[in-house]
């Protein structure tokens, strides 16, 4: 166990959307849509590749288990699913976790490329 804070955000119980057996699920405080959420393992673990095959396995049902519960909710029209792994790769948290965020037909003008955009001059490749 470490200090930071997912480690902390794991022991308030009150906010946490869901719970499972190695994992727990919050709403993103600065939420990139509405309904973006954080997929995030109990145990701290810097990111997916430190994490045992038990996690990822886990995250997989968790990810088809929180897209119904955000379609039943928000009815979004697609879904971005992302993780920062490093510093260099953007993480700001070094705990991992996923990030599930739902997208919305008109939420930016040209969406295609998505995740590509991560480096912005090189979201689209055409
Ligand atoms: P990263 O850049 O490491 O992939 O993402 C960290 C995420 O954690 C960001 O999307 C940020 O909005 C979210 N975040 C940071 N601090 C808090 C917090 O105190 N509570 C919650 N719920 N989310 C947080
Ligand atoms: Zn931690």
């Amino acid at each position: 166990m470490t200090d930071c804070i997912f480690c902390q955000m794991a022991k308030e119980k009150n906010l946490l959307l869901a719970e499972f057996k190695h994992c727990f699920v919050i709403k993103d405080q600065y939420p990139v849509s509405p309904g973006h959420l954080l997929i995030i393992p109990y145990q701290h673990t810097e990111n997916w590749f430190t994490s045992s095959s038990e996690v990822k396995a886990e995250i997989n049902l968790i990810l088809e288990k929180m897209k119904k519960l955000l379609d039943d909710g928000y009815h979004p029209d697609g879904y971005n699913i992302g993780m920062n792994c490093g510093p260099a790769a953007g993480q700001t948290v070094m705990h991992l976790h996923v990030h599930l965020i739902p997208r919305y037909r008109g939420d930016m003008s040209d969406p295609r490329g998505g995740i590509r955009g991560v480096i912005p001059t090189k979201q689209k490749y055409e």
